[in-house]
């Protein structure tokens, strides 16, 4: 019985993996998330990809995130993240992929190049639950945006409110209005 239920375990933790390579995932984020060998993961990592992933350190600070249209970017996966964690209950790299998925599809229907990397979201989640960066809503069009945890709400302007001088109101800003309406049917779509 244990053996039958560790064959079914690998199996769905390689279905992961090959997932997460798919969407362009780095080998650290699948040794985090997975019991598999890293010697397993490089060979189904050159199988899947059909190359040797990239070498070098993942991304550790949280500026990026703070950066304009990347925290729009961010803001709009974590929103859908947060709202599938509300609606299913799944493990938490499934809802990562979900999210994450969720996010791509967005972008495609907009025509929007995605800026947010899957490795960038696992981090972002990360970030997180480790309580360095959170969620403010914005004090102008109520919409919820990465922030640092000191962020005083009541202060708080978004990007989308409040773009840079030189970035006016350009595609994104019409493109990304986070409202939870829109992930809802987001999600609606992705179930049909
Ligand atoms: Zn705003």
């Amino acid at each position: 019985m244990a053996r039958t239920k560790s064959i079914l375990t690998e199996a769905r933790q390689i279905e992961r993996a090959v997932t997460l390579i798919n969407l362009g995932a780095r080998l650290q984020v699948l040794e985090s998330e997975t019991d598999l060998s890293y010697e397993r993961l490089l060979r189904l990592y050159k199988e899947v990809a059909g190359r040797s992933p990239s070498k070098g350190q993942l991304p550790f600070s949280t500026d990026w995130f703070m950066t304009w249209q990347p925290n729009i970017h961010a803001s709009l996966f974590l929103n859908m993240h947060e709202y599938l964690n509300k609606v299913a209950a799944m493990d938490e790299i499934d809802n990562v992929i979900k999210a994450y998925q969720l996010y791509l599809e967005h972008m495609q229907s907009q025509g929007l190049e995605p800026l947010l990397s899957v490795t960038r979201a696992w981090r972002l989640v990360k970030f997180v639950d480790n309580g360095m960066l959170t969620m403010t809503a914005c004090s102008k069009c109520g919409g919820h945006f990465v922030t640092h945890p000191h962020e005083i709400a009541r202060h708080y302007v978004c990007g989308l409110c409040n773009p840079p001088a030189r970035a006016g109101k350009g595609k994104l800003a019409g493109a990304l209005q986070l409202g939870a309406t829109q992930f809802e049917q987001a999600h609606a779509l992705q179930a049909h």
